[in-house]
């Protein structure tokens, strides 16, 4: 047996575990076999997203994979040299593009070439990072912190149609240090309801209900109707730009869930972000953990720990010789920091 093989249990978490695997395995060219993917989720195994997140790092780093098939809760994964250039990756179903995205730019930022990646799916899926929080909240820190990355929305992709497609462009560079310990004074605030092949009062209910319930003037509201063909769809996005970072939240309509209710859902988020102080909410905490971890040393505040976070900083460290401490904070915060050892 390999004594460098990195051995996973990935009932610590959902795919996650595998992508971040995936990430630090390319980085670091070190094998990793991984067992019990998403075996406590209600469809364990690998999906089509988790399978194309997997195949898709196979080919740009020249990688051995074994045991690499839908529904598999295990598989081992041997990396070779990162490859840049173009690519073109097909989910086949509306699993996430971000996802897939995410999982490939740390070896990209590594490759020996610039790379041109073309990824269609899902871009606007719940419990994954639509296309409008890649690009306004999380690129900008890693452009920050030195990335040169583009991403480019080539067409929407909804659950269950799919039929998405994003471009990514990178242009392999070093990542420094980032430090976030607070959003800093608030300078603009837009309320985005997208909708595809749904009444359009729905748009217009959800922006109604953000505009009392934050009071945002009209002018931030805004209603984006595309083309019916995209549908059924509809995601609201709720994006505050600040001194130090930008956030995005969202809520996805759904089918017997009133318009008020997914406004409330993306607006009780913006609420306990804003009521806490913290740099960062949940979902930027655990994105950034491993860029951050790249870069050697960073820090953040945030509400509170999540699944995704703790489960991260477990498989960061695995790979990387950097320790990260959590520690609850006077406010009630919880700040993470990064070191290498
Ligand atoms: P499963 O949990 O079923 O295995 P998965 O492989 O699709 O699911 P997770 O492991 O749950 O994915 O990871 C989802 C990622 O998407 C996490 O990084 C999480 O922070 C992020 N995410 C979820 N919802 C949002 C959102 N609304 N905005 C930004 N990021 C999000």
């Amino acid at each position: 047996m390999n004594k460098d093989l990195i051995e996973l249990d990935g009932a610590i978490g959902g795919g996650q575990i595998l992508r971040s695997a995936l990430s630090l395995s390319m980085i670091t060219g070190k094998p990793f076999r991984i067992h019990n993917i998403r075996a406590k989720r209600s469809r364990p195994g690998l999906l089509r997203q988790h399978l194309t997140a997997v195949m898709a790092a196979a080919q740009i780093s020249s990688a051995q994979v074994e045991g690499a098939q839908l529904g598999a809760q295990s598989l081992s994964f041997a990396p070779g040299a990162i490859r840049g250039g173009n690519h073109d990756f097909a989910i086949g179903t509306a699993g996430s593009c971000s996802l897939v995205l995410q999982t490939l730019l740390p070896a990209l930022l590594r490759a020996d070439q610039p790379s041109q990646v073309h990824i269609s799916g899902g871009t606007h899926n719940p419990m994954a990072p639509p296309f409008e929080f890649l690009e306004r909240a999380w690129l900008p820190l890693l452009k920050r912190m030195g990335a040169q990355v583009h991403i480019e929305l080539l067409r929407h992709g909804f659950a269950p149609a799919g039929g998405g497609a994003i471009v990514l462009r990178v242009v392999p560079s070093q990542l420094s240090p980032l430090h976030l310990q607070a959003p800093g004074t608030i300078h603009g605030q837009q309320a985005t309801a997208l909708v595809a092949d749904v009444p359009g009062h729905v748009a217009e209910r959800e922006l109604e209900r953000v505009g009392k319930r934050l009071k945002w003037p009209e002018q931030a509201l805004r209603g984006v109707w595309l083309d019916k063909q995209i549908g059924p769809g509809n995601v609201l996005l709720l994006e505050i730009a600040c001194e130090h970072l930008t956030e995005v939240f969202s809520s996805f309509g759904q089918s017997r869930v009133r318009a008020e209710q997914v406004a409330d859902q993306a607006v009780d988020q913006v609420r306990e972000w804003l009521h806490s102080g913290a740099a960062v909410a949940e979902h930027l905490a655990d994105q950034l953990l491993l860029p951050l971890a790249m870069a050697g040393s960073g820090s953040f505040s945030t509400p509170r720990m999540s699944e995704h976070l703790s489960s991260n900083m477990r498989v960061i460290e695995r790979f990387l010789d950097v320790a990260i401490h959590a520690e609850q904070g006077a406010t009630g915060n919880l700040h993470i920091s990064l070191q290498q050892r």
